[in-house]
């Protein structure tokens, strides 16, 4: 058994795209899922178009904005191995919950639009990444529509976010005239669908439309005097560039893309699935697989020690007729198997997983085992909350997951008391889910919980949830705050009567948080409070 658990690690390959809202991210995950056959029609994953499979329909709000909230994850195998691609929301407002996704992975795909570079979301994502020590390879899409110089683009990626790019293929022609790119580095031999690392090839992969767009493109391999016949001058630019990335040592590097010190960079356009299949061959390729990870007394567990896992992402009443409540476990260690007895790490309750599924669009599927890498939901998990661990045998609790940055801040208000304990038993719902963070300050007392967001629309996520499976009325007034920084009790007793300035206690984790009303007020509370502890929190913090 125990060699079986590492074989079946090592072929998973656990990932999730990230981007600045509009770079393509819907459309590379269907383009993915097509190229490795997970669904048969585009369309059945996101698209603003046709909205009948996204998972997450399950809030009307959603559905009026037509944005998606909600994440699941997406499972295929290819070329042997099998691949979890998990769902993060496209509104930045949700960012936090992208964040979490991250927790649970083992590389990511950032995703660029060719024609603006570096977006604010992208700038935050990568020092997550970063902050998480998560190799990320980047796609820069788009590349058929006018687009930045590509040379400018990489020095932009390294001089903005302090990560090299190594591009692993380069562009032959842009917007219009994009004709395929070089390979920079061998993805093997071509048309027998496998494709290994190997030296590179000569010559370039031309790209063509295929008849009828959506499924896949047609991508041909050029040797190089071909290519040079075809593409004259567009084709020698290319490789002229390429050699000059060589120069500044800017090829691929196995050890420092795993480090998070590089990123390896590939262009395309995910509309016309150009890239896409070198994207899903690299990851075959060079992402990590799922390795031991460290618990929170900082050892690793073996893979192969009995069954382990976290919650990353819990949900509620995703379906009006279900009406109940999903965990979504990263499986870390052992193997997973549909109704083994598990213990809850916190508060070590022993529970059943009877009802486990796996979930991605309108499809809900039995899982009867899974392995480390792996996406599980557990079904009527009331109990289990974002970040508690899960085991069998040995126990095991990982570390709890990070909160990040608030940067709005806004007083619950509830308007009938008759309903304060639904109210409370809302909010400690919504806060174990990690829809919203929950404060509370001496000042306003219990009965006043203060919340904190990493974008607006959780607020209004909250409200709407209380209302809708709570029955509880409230509203949120807005507070003039815009960072927070976590100090300790000390701190927390001195800034009590500071102006300007709030003290919160926050729950979940037993943290002290300052709000601030801006960046300058951060200094004046340094200089008026010698010594003081002021940490940043994660990200835009
Ligand atoms: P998301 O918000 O990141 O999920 O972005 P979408 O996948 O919804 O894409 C945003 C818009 O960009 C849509 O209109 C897509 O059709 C378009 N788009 C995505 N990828 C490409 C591409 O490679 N080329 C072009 N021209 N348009 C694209």
């Amino acid at each position: 058994m125990s060699s079986h658990i590492s074989a079946e690690a090592a072929r998973r390959r656990t990932f999730a795209v990230i981007s600045h809202p509009d770079a393509g991210k819907s459309t590379i995950t269907e383009a993915l899922a097509l190229h490795g056959r997970a669904i048969s029609t585009a369309g059945a994953v996101h698209g603003k178009g046709d909205r009948k499979g996204v998972v997450s329909d399950w809030m009307s709000m959603e559905q009026d904005r037509g944005i998606s909230i909600t994440s699941a994850a997406l499972q295929f195998e290819y070329r042997g191995c099998v691949v979890n691609l998990l769902d993060t929301p496209g509104h930045a407002d949700f960012s936090e919950d992208t964040y979490r996704v991250l927790t649970a992975v083992d590389a990511a795909v950032m995703l660029l639009d060719a024609a603006k570079g570096l977006e604010p979301q992208t700038l935050k994502l990568f020092e997550v990444c970063r902050a998480r020590r998560i190799p990320v390879i980047t796609f820069v899409n788009k590349w058929d529509r006018p687009a930045k110089d590509a040379l400018e683009l990489i020095e932009e990626i390294e001089t903005r976010i302090g990560i090299k790019p190594t591009p692993v293929t380069w562009p032959v022609g842009v917007g219009g005239e994009f004709r395929g790119v070089i390979e920079r580095i061998g993805f093997g031999p071509w048309r027998d669908g496998r494709r290994e690392t190997g030296p590179q090839v000569p010559g370039m992969v031309r790209y063509e439309r295929s008849p009828g767009g959506e499924r896949s493109a047609i991508a041909e391999q050029l040797g190089a005097e071909e290519a040079a016949a075809q593409f004259g001058a567009e084709y020698e630019r290319a490789q002229e560039e390429s050699e000059l990335l060589s120069e500044v040592e800017a090829d691929f590097d196995q050890k420092t893309f795993e480090a998070g010190q590089t990123t390896p960079t590939l262009f395309g356009a995910a509309l016309v699935h150009f890239g896409v299949g070198q994207l899903l061959d690299l990851l075959v390729d060079i992402a990590p697989s799922p390795f031991s990870r460290e618990d929170a007394k900082g050892e690793p567990r073996e893979l192969e020690t009995g069954f382990s896992g976290f919650v990353f992402k819990s949900q509620a009443n995703m379906n009006a007729s279900h009406r109940d409540q999903l965990a979504f476990i990263r499986v870390c260690s052992g193997r997973f198997e549909r109704g083994m007895q598990v213990t809850q790490a916190q508060g070590g309750r022993t529970m059943s997983t009877k009802y486990a599924q796996t979930l991605f669009g309108s499809a809900r599927d039995t899982v009867d085992e899974a392995w480390p890498g792996d996406i599980v939901g557990l079904v009527n998990a009331t109990g289990l909350s974002v970040g508690d661990t899960i085991y069998q045998g040995k126990a095991v609790e990982y570390p709890p997951l990070p909160a990040f940055a608030p940067e709005h801040f806004g007083a619950l208000q509830m308007h009938d008391t008759s309903k304060a304990k639904r109210f409370r038993r809302g909010i400690a719902q919504l806060d174990a889910e990690g829809v919203v963070q929950v404060l509370y300050s001496e000042r306003r007392g219990e009965a006043t919980p203060v919340l904190a967001a990493v974008g607006p629309l959780q607020f209004e996520v909250t409200t709407a949830r209380l209302q809708a499976e709570f029955d509880v009325p409230a509203t949120i007034s807005n507070l003039p705050y815009q960072l927070a920084r976590l100090t300790d009790a000390e701190g927390a007793a001195r800034l009590r009567t500071a102006p300007g300035v709030e003290v919160f206690s926050r729950p979940r984790d037993g943290a002290f948080l300052v709000a601030l009303p801006n960046k300058y007020r951060i200094q004046t509370i340094q200089n008026d409070y010698p010594g003081i502890v002021l940490e940043p929190l994660l990200a835009g913090g």
